[in-house]
């Protein structure tokens, strides 16, 4: 997925980091939320096309993916500055 992955060397490393805690633990939550939307967009997908709660469900699948997709990106470039992944 990320293309430069172990591409770089890490000479100091941070041996224990409060940010990067604060980012994985906030991505674990997004992730959380993004699951259990999805959970619910296919509980409605089953039992209706196109009403306003399937509607609701769709909607909250793209902005919790949004969020933990920004989360994810927020850890990945915190551990590639602070050395501390
Ligand atoms: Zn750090």
């Amino acid at each position: 997925m990320e293309a430069d992955e172990g591409a770089q060397m890490h000479p100091a490393k941070a041996p224990s980091c409060k940010s990067q805690e604060m980012l994985h633990a906030r991505l674990q939550a997004d992730v959380r939320v993004y699951m259990k939307a999805v959970q619910q967009l296919e509980y409605s997908a089953l039992k209706v096309g196109n009403d306003p709660s399937f509607r609701k469900a769709l909607r909250d699948v793209q902005i919790a993916r949004a969020a933990f997709i920004e989360a994810r990106k927020k850890l990945n470039r915190h551990i590639a500055s602070h050395n501390c992944g």
